[in-house]
């Protein structure tokens, strides 16, 4: 007679999910205070995404290529002295 053995069940846990890892929180911050302030490409409009200016592209943690280059433009035309200066000049 033969017997048949089961192996025991394994305890399978399910653990929850881990919190993120502290450069995720500051990587999330800097996009924050970046958008806030709109600072660099945030502070233009988003041709991928249609985003407004000030808003985070919809693409988590990255800024579509346009709106770089859309910031990169008008950093072009700006004039390294700024306006006041100019009309004191
Ligand atoms: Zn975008």
């Amino acid at each position: 007679m033969s017997t048949i053995t089961v192996p025991p069940m394994r305890a399978t846990w399910i653990s929850p999910p881990s919190p993120p890892p502290p450069v995720e929180a500051a990587l999330d911050a800097a996009y924050e205070t970046h958008r806030r302030f709109r600072h660099g490409a945030f502070a233009e409009y988003c041709p991928t995404c249609h985003v407004p200016a000030g808003e985070l592209c919809l693409a988590r943690r990255s800024v579509h290529s346009a709106r770089r280059q859309a910031h990169r433009a008008r950093l072009a035309q700006t004039e390294l002295v700024p306006l006041l200066a100019a009309v004191a000049r």
